[in-house]
């Protein structure tokens, strides 16, 4: 095989004739389509006849797309640069197909564009293919970083921006405030009420919940079960404990029913929260663990309270 190009027309005919690739030409000068292959029809259902002038083209573009693509073609055109273009072409039944145009200019000895030549693609799987794809990634990343049944933040992105705020904390030795809430007497609660509606009731109190601290970096989560947790950056335990408190009465002002809650006829909750400005020596994990033993606290004091400490 001496590997040189076929020298016959009807061979290069029907090569870009069997092609996948709708191969075109359009004289610059006239603005006229030269070419086109007959794939085309298949593709769009205009037949070839029909594409006469650049202007046939850039009607069957899909409006929002058109400008775009007329002015970056002609741009590169005009620099006499290879350029390819995605857009959405009409169809003769009024649908859209994903293109993806790949043009080279040819061009006269002195510079001008001669004619531009070029393959059109569908490309209309990859499109819906990369759609999808995106579609997944943004339910992935709800999924992963939203709570499922209560549509608040959840213990992996309550991990990480504790953490985050752990070290701005120790960096600019701010005071980092935290409170943990954990739902009284809440299976019982289920037992006797059923767990669908323990759900339902888990959802109201994390949307109450969710609005009980004011500023910008107050971060509210789903800790986990019935638990819920308030990072509180820049806030001192003065000011953690009139949240703490504004969260046990938010909750208490829904008046939910528990018939057997043994210390009210209402929902309540048990909170605890800490302060701290973490030192070089101080630990995360201990920190968590302390105003979790608040919350505890709480608990056998009684619930339906706060208990809070600064350290
Ligand atoms: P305490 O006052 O000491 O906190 O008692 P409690 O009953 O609230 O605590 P316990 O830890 O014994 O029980 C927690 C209950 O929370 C048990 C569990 O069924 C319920 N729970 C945890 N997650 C969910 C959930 O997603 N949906 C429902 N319906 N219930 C849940
Ligand atoms: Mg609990
Ligand atoms: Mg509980």
């Amino acid at each position: 095989m001496d590997n040189s190009p076929p020298n016959d027309s009807d061979t290069y005919k029907t090569l870009l004739e069997s092609t996948k690739a709708i191969p075109w030409r359009i004289d610059w000068a006239s603005k006229q389509f030269t070419y086109i292959g007959p794939q085309i029809e298949p593709l769009l259902g205009w037949a070839p006849a029909s594409w006469q002038s650049v202007e046939d083209w850039v009607n069957r573009i899909h409006e929002d797309d058109r400008e775009r693509v007329f002015h970056f073609c002609v741009q590169q055109s005009l620099q006499g640069l290879d350029h390819e273009a995605d857009y959405r072409a009409l169809t003769a039944t009024g649908d859209f197909v994903w293109i993806r145009d790949v043009v080279h200019v040819i061009r006269t000895p002195s510079g001008e564009p001669e004619a531009l030549v070029g393959f059109m693609f569908d490309i209309s799987e990859r499109k819906k293919t990369e759609e999808q794809l995106l579609i997944m990634q943004k339910k992935l990343e709800e999924l992963s970083y939203k709570d499922g049944l209560t549509g608040v933040a959840n213990r992996r992105m309550f991990d990480s921006v504790l953490e985050r705020e752990w070290l701005e904390a120790r960096q600019h030795q701010q005071p980092l405030s935290l409170i943990m809430i954990d739902i009284d007497y809440f299976k019982q609660f289920n037992d006797f009420y059923g767990h669908l509606r323990g759900d339902e009731v888990l959802k109201q109190v994390a949307n109450t919940l969710a609005h009980a601290g004011v500023r910008g970096k107050d971060f509210f989560a789903r800790f986990g079960g019935e638990e819920f947790a308030l990072i509180l950056p820049e806030t001192n335990e003065v000011s953690a404990s009139k949240i703490a408190e504004r969260c046990r009465n938010l909750v208490f002002k829904d008046q939910i029913p528990h018939a057997k809650s043994e210390v009210s006829q209402i929902l309540t909750i048990s909170v605890g929260a800490g302060s701290i400005t973490p030192s070089q020596h101080d630990e995360l994990k201990t920190f968590v663990e302390s105003v979790d033993a608040l919350m505890y606290e709480a608990k056998r004091n009684g619930r339906n309270r706060i208990v809070v400490k600064g350290a």
